[in-house]
């Protein structure tokens, strides 16, 4: 089954779907305007059953990702790179902040996996 027009593959982001119960670590995904105009709702697209949903919470990851994760990971690469500058040892610098990014992303995939809660969408497209 091939994804609606519009829809787009995210790899390493937790997917279960609230209608037929298929879980998956990628999801189908797009964003469309709400009928009041004034916010935006992310859509989910099940590649098993079809059907479209979205998160109860979609605020959730966002703040998550810039108020916990994203401070953090800040300190970290700010400390690391300080102390690669002040050693003169950039290269294992470089290394060691490469290994924190995929660490954030990794860290988001898991707690994607626990703070999304996927509903079913009253959203009739596509
Ligand atoms: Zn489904």
């Amino acid at each position: 089954m091939n994804a609606p027009h519009g829809f787009r593959k995210s790899w390493f982001d937790w997917f279960a779907c609230p209608n037929c119960g298929y879980r998956s670590v990628f999801s189908y995904w797009t964003a469309r305007i709400g009928s009041d105009r004034k916010s935006i709702k992310m859509l989910f697209w099940c590649r098993s059953c079809g059907r479209i949903c979205t998160l109860k919470r979609q605020w959730l990851m966002p703040v998550l990702a810039l108020c916990v994760v994203g401070p953090i990971s800040f300190v970290l690469v700010y400390w690391l790179l300080v102390d690669g500058l002040m050693n003169i040892n950039i290269l294992w610098a470089l290394f060691w902040i490469a290994c924190v990014l995929v660490g954030v992303y990794a860290v988001l995939f898991l707690i994607g996996r626990f703070a999304k809660e996927y509903i079913a969408a009253t959203h009739n497209e596509p």
